[in-house]
């Protein structure tokens, strides 16, 4: 049964107040007021709840036309209907009543089949206008509803051809956060404050709605609109809808061009306007264009490829080389994952990176690439590749991960790989955001023997101060960083400055980026110790990156044992197809130079290839070639380490200039053609003197540091190399090996036999130990390397064990009786004696050898 509905009846007259109760009785619930007064104090306690009011006119205290004006001032009472009794001849009372807002009148006597008729058709006709009204209305606000505003913005458009509109649409940030932290209550009210604003701004020009839980959507007439944009949508504190406590509001604006599809479809691009912006500080509003839906619907395309594209190995790990300055030779890779769709091809990380970082797809991309990684060293460990270690990107999601250190552990684990070779590169942006979360986080990654290396550093807003906060290993320069910095010299120093305090801070340095000649010298002054970029070479499948590899460790091992420069003549390579010009060089450095020369890129690489590495003191190359084989001779130079000494003069023809200048400011010095000979002869020679007095340091410290045997380093070169070790290289382990019984190898099988052994075991060492390390010859039968930053002595013990046990395998394959022993010291403070950590760790072999011959052990206290 519903409930009966409740009538007010206002009456001074006793008699009459009953009568029209007792008319009332079986269909209403009724409550009584004696005058105007005493109703209002009844309708403020009872207001949603009374349906209709009977109301006399002629009353004490408070007269009923009074009463109706106070009620009209309320917006809420004036919806109540009342009904007013008159006196049978009051036709006055009665226009006076329905001017003041009453809806209709009985008159007495009462008649009460009338008054019920009555009194029930009202109710009715004054619901269903309450539904309509709340079709119309948003019940919160009081501005129109959706569905309303929907229906109008249609009938408005369509009556109106010939007017541009705009829609406009409201996104509070982080309004549900708002919600939780100050209550159901605050929220309502900001609401409601946002409404009044567009309200107040707006009055009754163009339509406006609540859309939905937190957004308002505006139709605009767009010259209306654009006049008022700055000022409507500006983000400052005095604009029109500035909200209390720092809330933002961000505005999408859709000028409508397309009237053929829904209202709610503009709308819906509107939102998506106001969407593109979420979170950007600067940023109050940003107007629809198409290419906002065109991302939308790919950003939907890829979700919906991309769990498939996991399984079925569409994503495929890029590796990218990392080269050390100092000791020029490839350090270490980074890992760049790539999409290869079969429909859609390559795609680039830039595409998917971001999208699978808002959907939560990254970390298990993330984790595939840090397993493929891994599984990619331990596949050259088995093959005997030397490990390099590899870095791998972390991406500012994974860091909120609380299984992520653990994560980590399993896949190295899993693939036998030790936790220093991968390196973690964290963006920089992760450390402003959480600070002390991530340093939590990377404190225990680091516990675990991970390097960190923080990534782009310069390109947010992280301090140097900040970095003395955390514990890190690799600043990794943004490349945005170094282009600017090498452009722009009123700022040179300061690369130069950062570089200087990582080091103070015992942070390695990576430059990344580095596309040109220029910007590698650059860096090699100012101190960087590695780099990273397409000058060097792009990031490339795993395959050729193995192949790179290889070709790069056989190149470096040749040249290592360095050979006397052939005698004679020094030679300088000319590529060029040009017959003047070659012709004209001939005789400029006839009796100078040997001159040799190739008319093609292939022919030079090939005549580099042979004789390069020790015979060439430049080339002179034409960048006016065809099919960019300079650029191609260029990149060839670039990739082997052991050829950047070999300086190049680019040369180009008069007219060549605007084409070709790039090419040739890779090159180190650039020359054009038109130039009398004396120039060409004096930049040539400019350029190999330059390269001559800093290759004769190098070679000169080399030549008498270097064991003659093997191409170690001998006691000299180790004594040279220590002292010059750096606080970053902490903490560092020597590994002394002696090697068993080669004195009775020597005396029983000769000297060669002995040779080959010492020779086999250098060749291990190198393999097996980072190219960064220190590697020496000792004496006779010992060997000692310097392992650089290990934090973990058991590390070095594995690395240790390895040596010995891959030695004894590989003589056991010649059918050589041998062994070797290794001892193993640990340091953690750059001033403790060098010699101090030698006899320890000659200790530590002497109880190897004893205890069980071809072991190692770890010197303990
Ligand atoms: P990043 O970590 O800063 O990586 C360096 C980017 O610079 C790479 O772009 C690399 O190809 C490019 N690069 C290297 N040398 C040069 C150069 O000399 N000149 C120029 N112009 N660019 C150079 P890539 O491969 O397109 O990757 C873009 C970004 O996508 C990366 O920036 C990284 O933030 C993200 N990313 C790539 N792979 C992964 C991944 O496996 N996981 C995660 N989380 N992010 C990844
Ligand atoms: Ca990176
Ligand atoms: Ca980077």
């Amino acid at each position: 049964m519903t409930p009966k509905k409740q009538i007010l009846v206002v009456e001074d007259n006793v008699l009459n107040r009953e009568l029209l109760v007792a008319i009332l009785e079986n269909d209403y619930d009724t409550l009584q007021a004696k005058n105007g007064l005493e109703a209002l104090e009844i309708l403020q306690k009872h207001k949603g709840e009374i349906a209709l009011i009977l109301l006399d006119v002629m009353m004490p205290v408070m007269d009923g036309f009074t009463f109706l004006d106070k009620i009209k001032q309320d917006e809420e009472l004036s919806l109540i209907p009342v009904i007013v009794t008159t006196q049978s001849d009051g036709e006055a009372d009665e226009v006076a009543a329905l001017a003041r807002g009453a809806t209709d009148f009985v008159p007495k006597p009462y008649k009460p089949q009338v008054i019920l008729h009555r009194i029930a058709s009202i109710i009715k006709l004054r619901e269903t206008a309450a539904m309509v009204n709340q079709f119309q209305y948003d019940r919160l606000t009081g501005l129109f509803s959706r569905e309303f505003f929907l229906q109008k913005a249609r009938s408005v458009l369509d009556e109106n051809p010939e007017t541009d509109y705009t829609i406009v649409c409201s996104n509070i940030e982080n309004f549900k956060l708002y919600n939780d932290a100050y209550g159901r209550q605050a929220g309502d009210d900001l609401l409601k404050h946002i409404a009044k604003s567009i309200r107040d701004i707006l009055g009754d020009e163009g339509i406006y709605c609540r859309y939905g839980a937190d957004r308002f959507i505006l139709l605009l007439d767009s010259n209306l609109e654009r006049a008022h944009r700055k000022a409507f949508f500006a983000n400052s504190k005095k604009a029109p809808f500035s909200t209390p406590k720092k809330i933002s509001v961000k505005w999408g604006i859709y000028e409508i061009a397309d009237r053929s599809i829904t209202v709610e479809q503009m709308c819906d691009r509107a939102l998506l306007a106001s969407d593109s912006i979420k979170g950007q500080y600067n940023k109050p509003f940003a107007v629809y264009d198409d290419t906002m839906r065109e991302k939308i619907l790919r950003e939907k395309t890829l979700t919906d490829a991309m769990e498939t594209a996991l399984a079925e190995n569409q994503f495929v790990v890029y590796l990218q080389p990392k080269y050390s300055i100092g000791e020029e030779c490839m350090i270490g890779a980074e890992a760049l994952v790539r999409w290869i769709h079969p429909q859609w091809g390559f795609m680039s990380p830039a595409e998917f990176i971001p999208l699978f970082e808002k959907n939560g797809f990254i970390f298990r991309l993330d984790q595939f690439v840090w397993e493929q990684v891994c599984k990619t060293i331990a596949d050259w460990q088995q093959k005997g590749i030397a490990p390099l270690p590899v870095s791998v990107n972390v991406s500012r999601a994974d860091t909120f991960n609380t299984q992520i250190t653990s994560t980590l552990l399993d896949i190295t684990q899993k693939h036998g790989v030790s936790p220093e070779l991968l390196h973690l590169e964290i963006t920089e942006s992760a450390f402003t955001d959480n600070p002390q979360t991530l340093v939590d986080t990377v404190n225990q990654l680091r516990k675990a023997g991970f390097i960190i290396e923080m990534d782009d550093f310069g390109s947010g807003y992280s301090s140097l101060n900040m970095l003395s906060k955390m514990q890190l290993d690799v600043l990794k320069l943004d490349r945005q960083f170094i282009q600017n910095e090498i452009e722009k010299p009123a700022y040179q120093s300061i690369l130069k400055d950062i570089v200087n305090m990582a080091h103070r801070m015992h942070l390695r340095v990576v430059a990344e980026g580095v596309e040109t000649r220029e910007q590698m010298k650059r860096l090699q002054t100012v101190g960087c110790d590695l780099v990273q970029g397409y000058f060097f070479a792009k990031p490339m499948p795993v395959a050729d990156f193995e192949k790179m590899l290889k070709e790069h460790r056989q190149k470096t091992q040749n040249a290592q044992p360095k050979q006397q420069k052939s005698l004679g003549l020094r030679t300088l390579l000319i590529v060029d197809n040009d017959e003047k010009f070659l012709k004209k060089a001939r005789n400029t450095f006839e009796g100078q130079y040997r001159v040799v020369e190739a008319a093609d890129a292939q022919s030079a690489l090939e005549f580099v290839e042979k004789h390069g590495r020790d015979e060439l003191s430049a080339v002179i190359l034409s960048v006016s070639l065809p099919n960019n084989q300079a650029e191609t001779v260029l990149n060839f130079l670039n990739q082997d380490a052991s050829l950047w000494k070999i300086p190049v003069l680019a040369t180009m023809a008069a007219g060549d200039r605007q084409q070709c200048l790039s090419v040739a400011r890779a090159a180190d010095d650039f020359l054009c053609k038109l130039h009398p000979v004396f120039d060409l002869k004096k930049r040539v020679q400019h350029l190999v003197d330059a390269a001559e007095s800093h290759q004769r340091e190098r070679v000169l410290l080399d030549e008498a540091c270097r064991d003659y045997i093997t191409g170690l380093l001998n006691r000299r070169g180790l004594q040279a190399s220590v002292n010059a070790l750096r606080a970053e290289d902490l903490p560092l382990a020597v590994c002394l090996f002696d090697l068993d019984n080669l004195k009775m190898m020597n005396d029983t099988s000769g000297h060669e036999v002995g040779d080959k052994i010492i020779q086999t075991f250098a060749d291990l060492l190198r393999r097996q130990t980072r190219a960064e390390d220190i590697q020496c010859r000792y004496g006779g039968d010992e060997f000692v390397v310097v392992l650089k930053r290990i934090n973990n002595p058991e590390t070095a013990v594995r690395i240790g064990e390895n040596i010995c046990k891959t030695f004894q395998k590989s003589l056991e394959e010649e059918q050589i009786e041998s062994s070797c022993s290794c001892g193993v010291a640990t340091c953690k403070e750059i001033d403790m004696p060098f010699g101090k950590l030698l006899e320890q760790a000659d200790q530590a072999l002497y109880v190897a050898k004893r205890e069980n011959k071809g072991s190692c052990f770890l010197w303990k206290k």
